[in-house]
C-alpha cells in the first residue's frame, strides 16, 4: 500500500518563507506578516507558513489575528498539539474562557497537558461552582488535617479575615483561580510556612494584594509600590526547585537563543552603547569582571574576549559544569549569599535577569558594593513592566508577568533606580528593550567614590 502524503506542506525552504523569517529576526514583523500572507494566498495549505504567520501575529500582540490562523492549522494538521495549545492561549488572551478550556482539554494525552501553565489556565477557565463541588470535600478534610500544625491556624484565619480587602485581586483571577491558590498554598502545598518579610526596598510592612498565581499571592508595598510574592522561600525558588539545573529548562533556554551568536553580539553592542552614552570606558584595559548568574557562560566568554579577566557564579551545577569545562571559564556554584570574593577587586559586575528571582534583591547590591572597586560599574537587566497598568493577559504572561512562577519581585524603572541609589551607586545609563510587549530595563550604576 502506498502511503499518501499529508494534504499540507511543512517545507520551510521556500525563499518567501526564508525572507519572512529574516524580516522577523530584524524586528520587521509587519513586513514578515505581509510576506507570509502573500505566500499563503498561493499556498493555502502550507502549515509551516501558517505557523510562522500566527507566531508573528502573537509577537505583535494580536491574538485576534493569530486565532483564525491557528484554527486553520488545527483543521489541516490536527495531530500537532502546539497549534492547539497556541489556539487555546489566544482564546484565553481574548477572554473567551469557555473556548480556551475546550481547547486546553483537547491537549489531553500530549506533553502540553503536563505543563504547569496549561493546568493553571484550565483551572482559571473552570466555572467556580463546578470546581467547588468537585473539590470541597477533599479541601475541607485537608484543612482539618493541617490545623494541628504549628502556625497553620493563625495563618489560615488571617487569610480568611482579609478576604474583603482582597476583593479586587480575587475578581481579577476569578473565584476559581483564588480557590486554586488557597488549595496549593495551604492544603496540597506548604508555601504558608515560608517567611513573610517587610518590603525589601523600603522596609514597609503594609501591603495590598494584587494577584494570585498557583500557590503565590502577589502583594504591593503601600509605601514604595514595589510588588513581590508575599511568602518567599529563602534565597528564592530557583535554588529550592532546582529549576535551572534541569535538562528541559536548559534546552528551553538554548531554544530561546541565549547562546546564539546574534543574541550575544546584540548584548555586547547594547553594553558598549550603554557605557559610551554614560561616558564610561568600555572595554576597560586590564579590567576585571564578575557575572552573577552566568547561565552557561557564553556572555561572560564574550566579555573575556574583550580583554577582561573574568569569573562568575551560578546556582545550577550543570550550568557551571558547562561554563568551566566547555568554555574554560572560572566560576562556581553558589548563590548571592555565598559570593565570597576579595573586597573591592572588580571593575565590572553583571547581573542579567537575576534581580527578579531573589527573595532579597538588596543583598545583591550589598554584595556587589563590597566586591566592586570605587568607581566600578554594576550592570543590571531585569523586566520592568508596570504590570498593574497592563491588561490581564500581560499580567498572566509567563515571561514578564505574575505568571512567571520563579519571579519573586516585579520592578518598575524607578524601583531599580532606588535600589542603586540606596546602596551607594549613581545610575549613569539606562536602556529599555521591547517597550510595547515585554518591557525590560538595562541599568548602569557607578559605585560612588565615597559611600555614605
Ligand atoms: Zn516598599
Amino acid at each position: 500500500m502506498i502511503e499518501s502524503s499529508p494534504p499540507y506542506d511543512l517545507d520551510n525552504s521556500y525563499p518567501e518563507i526564508q525572507s519572512a523569517i529574516s524580516q522577523g529576526r530584524r524586528g520587521n514583523n509587519s513586513e514578515a506578516a505581509a510576506t507570509l500572507e502573500a505566500f499563503i494566498e498561493d499556498h493555502p495549505n502550507h502549515v509551516g507558513a501558517l505557523g510562522h504567520l500566527a507566531h508573528i501575529h502573537e509577537l505583535r500582540d494580536r491574538p485576534d489575528l493569530a486565532l483564525p490562523v491557528y484554527l486553520r492549522i488545527c483543521d489541516l494538521a490536527p495531530e500537532y498539539p502546539l497549534a492547539r495549545y497556541r489556539l487555546a492561549e489566544c482564546y484565553f488572551d481574548l477572554g473567551d474562557y469557555r473556548k480556551a478550556r475546550l481547547n486546553y482539554l483537547k491537549l489531553d494525552g500530549s506533553p502540553f497537558f503536563e505543563d504547569e501553565n496549561v493546568l493553571q489556565r484550565l483551572t482559571l477557565c473552570e466555572p467556580w461552582p463546578k470546581r467547588m463541588a468537585r473539590q470541597a470535600p477533599r479541601a475541607l478534610f485537608g484543612i482539618i488535617k493541617k490545623f494541628g500544625q504549628s502556625g497553620f491556624a493563625s495563618s489560615f484565619c488571617k487569610e480568611v479575615i482579609s478576604i474583603p480587602s482582597q476583593n479586587e485581586a480575587i475578581g481579577k483571577v476569578g473565584v476559581s483561580g483564588w480557590f486554586s491558590y488557597l488549595n496549593r498554598h495551604y492544603i496540597s502545598g506548604d508555601a504558608w510556612k515560608d517567611p513573610k518579610n517587610p518590603c525589601d526596598l523600603c522596609g514597609g510592612e503594609k501591603f495590598e494584594t494584587v494577584f494570585f498565581y498557583q500557590d503565590q499571592k502577589v502583594v504591593r508595598c503601600l509605601e514604595c509600590g514595589l510588588e513581590t510574592v508575599e511568602r518567599k522561600p529563602p534565597e528564592g525558588l530557583d535554588i529550592q526547585t532546582g529549576y535551572y539545573d534541569r535538562d528541559s529548562t536548559i534546552e528551553e533556554f538554548i531554544g530561546l537563543g541565549w547562546r546564539d551568536e546574534k543574541t550575544l553580539q546584540l548584548r555586547i553592542d547594547l553594553l558598549k552603547s550603554l557605557f559610551q552614552k554614560a561616558g564610561e570606558p568600555f572595554p576597560q584595559t586590564h579590567g576585571s569582571a564578575f557575572e552573577i548568574g552566568f547561565g552557561q557562560g557564553h556572555f561572560l566568554k564574550e566579555i573575556e574576549k574583550l580583554g577582561y579577566q573574568v569569573r562568575g557564579m551560578e546556582t545550577a551545577p550543570k550550568l557551571v559544569a558547562f561554563a568551566t569545562m566547555e568554555l574554560g571559564l572560572s566560576g562556581y556554584v553558589g548563590s548571592v549569599e555565598t559570593i565570597d570574593e576579595t573586597p573591592e577587586s572588580y571593575d565590572l559586575i553583571l547581573a542579567y535577569h537575576v534581580l527578579e528571582h531573589l527573595d532579597h534583591p538588596s543583598r545583591l547590591f550589598e554584595k556587589v558594593s563590597g566586591i566592586l572597586r570605587k568607581g566600578g560599574c554594576l550592570v543590571i537587566e531585569t523586566p520592568v513592566a508596570e504590570l498593574a497598568k497592563m491588561p490581564f493577559n500581560k499580567q498572566m504572561d509567563d515571561s514578564i508577568g505574575y505568571a512567571n512562577y520563579h519571579h519573586l519581585h516585579f520592578f518598575t524603572p524607578p524601583h531599580v533606580r532606588q535600589y542603586f541609589e540606596k546602596h551607594g551607586f549613581e545610575v549613569v545609563g539606562e536602556y529599555l528593550l521591547y517597550p510595547d510587549t515585554h518591557p525590560t530595563g538595562g541599568f548602569l550604576g557607578r559605585k560612588k567614590e565615597t559611600v555614605i
